[in-house]
C-alpha cells in the first residue's frame, strides 16, 4: 500500500498531462498490463498499436478508470485518478472516450446526445449547452442531422457525433479505441479527418488504431504493445521504417 501512495504523489508531481507509472493489471491469471510506464505531454498525439489481445483497450480503460489497476499509479493533469464519487465523474469528463461501437444514447436525438453531459456533469444551462452542441455538430460535419436519432445516421456520422459528444465536456485528453474499426470502408476517412483536425487544433490524443496512414500523418509518437507490455516507442517515421523489436517487425509485416 505504501508503495502505491508514494507513486501517486510522484506521478501527480510531474506536470505532464497523462502519466502512468509502473501500472499492472490482472484479469484472474492473465497479466494484462505489465509495468506500464507512459507519459503524454500536452498537445501530444500518441498512436497505440499492437496485436489483438495485447492490452490496448484495457490501457485506455484504466486511464479513465473504467478499469481499476492492481499496482502503480496514474495521474491526469497533475492529479491522481480518484477512486469514486464526484471527483471520478469529473475525471471521466476530463478524459473523453470514443469507442469502436458508437455508444450513443439511442432514445435521444443527436442534439440531445451532445447536450446531456454538459447539463448533467458540467452543470451548463440548457441554452448554452444547445449552442455549444450545435457548434460542435457543425465542426464534425453533421449539423444538419441534429434532430435525428442515432439509428437514422450512418456509422460514420454516428461516430462523428460521438466525438462531438466527448468534446462537449471540454476534455483535457481524448482517448480513441479503434474508432474506425466498425465502420464501412467508405466512412473511415470522414472520421479520421475529424480526428486529424482535432490533432491539428492541439488536442492531446491517445488513439488505438490500425490506420497506419493516420499514425504517420497525425501521431507524434507510436507506442507498440504486445502481451501487456510497451515493447517499443518511437516517432512514426522511425517506427514504420525501422522497427527495433522482432515483435514489431513481425506485426508490421502482417499489416503493411
Ligand atoms: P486489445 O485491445 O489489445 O485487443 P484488450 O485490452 O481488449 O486487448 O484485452 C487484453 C486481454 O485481456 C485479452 O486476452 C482479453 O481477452 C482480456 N480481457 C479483456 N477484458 C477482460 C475482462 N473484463 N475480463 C477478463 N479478461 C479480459
Ligand atoms: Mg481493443
Amino acid at each position: 500500500m505504501t508503495e502505491v501512495s508514494v507513486a501517486k504523489e510522484d506521478v501527480a508531481a510531474t506536470g505532464e498531462l497523462v502519466v502512468l507509472k509502473g501500472v499492472n493489471k490482472h484479469f484472474g491469471a492473465l497479466h494484462v498490463l505489465q509495468d506500464i510506464d507512459l507519459t503524454i505531454a500536452r498537445g501530444e498525439v500518441v498512436v497505440v498499436i499492437g496485436p489483438s489481445g495485447s492490452g490496448k483497450s484495457t490501457l485506455c480503460r484504466t486511464i479513465n478508470r473504467l478499469e481499476t489497476i492492481d499496482s502503480g499509479a496514474i495521474a491526469i493533469d497533475g492529479k491522481p485518478l480518484p477512486d469514486e464519487g464526484k471527483a471520478l465523474a469529473r475525471l471521466r469528463a476530463d478524459v473523453g472516450m470514443v469507442f469502436q461501437s458508437f455508444n450513443l444514447f439511442a432514445h435521444k436525438t443527436v442534439l440531445e446526445n451532445v447536450m446531456l453531459g454538459q447539463i448533467k456533469v458540467r452543470k451548463a444551462d440548457k441554452k448554452k449547452a444547445e449552442e455549444k452542441a450545435r457548434a460542435l455538430l457543425d465542426r464534425v460535419g453533421v449539423a444538419t442531422q441534429a434532430d435525428k436519432y442515432p439509428a437514422q445516421l450512418s456509422g460514420g456520422q454516428q461516430q462523428r457525433v460521438a466525438i462531438a459528444r466527448a468534446l462537449a465536456m471540454d476534455p483535457k485528453v481524448m482517448l480513441f479505441d479503434e474508432p474506425t474499426s466498425a465502420l464501412d470502408p467508405e466512412m473511415i476517412n470522414e472520421v479520421l479527418e475529424v480526428m486529424q483536425q482535432l490533432a491539428r487544433d492541439g488536442m492531446t490524443m491517445i488513439v488505438v488504431t490500425h490506420e497506419m496512414g493516420f499514425a504517420r500523418s497525425a501521431a507524434n509518437r507510436v507506442v507498440f504493445m504486445a502481451d501487456g507490455r510497451i515493447v517499443e516507442e518511437a516517432a512514426p517515421d522511425q517506427f514504420f521504417s525501422n522497427p527495433r523489436s522482432d515483435r514489431a517487425k513481425d506485426f508490421l509485416s502482417k499489416i503493411l
